[in-house]
């Protein structure tokens, strides 16, 4: 359902619109901030924050940021095809057939969940999709009809958790082929390609020659250098999940850092009066009531990403624990009850005011 109305508000908006600002009301002295919007691309609202001299050259590093995110859009989605484009769906629509050629950009977003995997001892699962989609019918149809949502029956989880195995997903980096060995399973790349693909794309403009931007997609926050040549650093404000709260969690000082969070308030349904959010445990195929959001801090945003979705599924000792071993990397945890924990260093990365 929102689905549906992003998308057609996409097809209505894929335009830029470019807004700018003064500074201190002066002007022609040096560059201008200006700010960019775009809906649609990991069905979701983009929104670009920088400085340049004038309208036109910000939009040129805005169009080309568009162009890379839209490529890996594509090619990583697994509800839509595109004429002549094998992407994840087709992998999906594949499976139990045999390896299938692919862009070398889909081996590379498999070889990374693979080590994301192992990395969060597979609370992180992109072979988790014949579950996923599951709950992600059953969440559609409560959205859609509040008074019949339901749960989904256990064995039905469980017979679905049979194939969800990543060793059934074979990458051949050399010939440029993936196999999904199992004809009941199925790839949901949700919890890493959006993060996976800013950090693609943000690395692109680097080298592009850009050094100063903010990337948010969809609160999938990318910083490219710090705010000026000055090196201030940019402020990115963590959403409350209290939607009646006017401030912020947090605002973290963001200098060539990604920001990002995953949310119980992002994609829920209701069913008996209890809420039920988007990240499955793979341990009780349910989603789990540990926090009401994780925010991660660290440099890569792919990282970032994967790091937000597994530490919903762990315990918080063991969360920190993760954190902990990972050099560069902070995390925030919004408790059910709103209270905060930090990781050790968070507060050292935030503005206090
Ligand atoms: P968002 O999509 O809001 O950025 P996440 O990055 O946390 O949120 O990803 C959640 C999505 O990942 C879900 O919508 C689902 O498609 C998928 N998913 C849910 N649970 C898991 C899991 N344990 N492992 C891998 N993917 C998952
Ligand atoms: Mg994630």
């Amino acid at each position: 359902m929102k689905r549906n109305i992003l998308l057609a508000a996409a097809l209505l908006l894929s335009l830029i619109l470019v807004t700018a600002c003064l500074p201190g009301g002066k002007q022609n002295q040096g560059p201008r901030k200006f700010e960019a919007e775009f809906i649609g691309l990991f069905d979701t609202l983009t929104r670009v924050m920088g400085y340049a001299e004038n309208e036109e050259d910000f939009k040129a590093v805005v169009q080309g940021l568009k162009d890379d995110l839209e490529v890996y859009h594509r090619l990583y989605d697994i509800y839509d095809s595109y004429p002549d484009l094998v992407n994840i769906k087709t992998v999906n629509s594949m499976a139990g057939q045999g390896p299938v050629a692919v862009d070398r950009k889909i081996i590379d977003l498999l070889l990374y969940s693979k080590d994301a995997y192992q990395l969060t001892e597979g609370r992180v699962n992109i072979a988790l999709g014949a579950v996923t989609k599951i709950w992600h019918r059953y969440r559609s149809e409560g959205v859609d009809d509040p008074a019949s949502a339901r749960l989904p029956k256990m064995e039905l989880l469980e017979e679905a958790a049979l194939h969800t195995r990543m060793d059934n997903l074979l990458i051949d980096p050399v010939k440029g082929t993936v196999e999904l060995k199992d004809p009941k399973m199925s790839l949901d790349v949700g919890a890493i390609a959006k993060g996976y693909a800013v950090e693609q794309a943000a690395r692109a403009a680097e080298e592009r020659g850009v050094k100063h931007l903010l990337i948010s997609v969809g609160g999938n926050v990318r910083a490219i250098g710090a705010r000026n040549d000055q090196g201030e650093p940019w402020r990115v404000g963590i959403e409350n999940p209290d939607y009646a709260a006017d401030d912020y969690l947090a605002i973290v000082k963001a200098d060539a850092v990604s920001v990002v969070t995953s949310g119980v308030y992002e994609r829920f349904y209701m069913v008996g009066g209890k809420s039920y959010h988007h990240i499955i445990d793979p341990d009780t195929l349910f989603p789990e009531n540990r926090y009401l959001s994780v925010s991660i801090v660290t440099p890569d945003s792919g990282l970032a990403d994967v790091l937000s979705t597994a530490l919903f599924n762990l315990d918080l000792e063991e969360g920190k624990k993760l954190i902990g071993s990972i050099e560069g990397t902070e995390a925030l945890w919004c408790m059910p009850d709103g209270s905060l924990v930090e990781s050790d260093g968070f507060a050292d990365l935030t503005i206090l005011d």
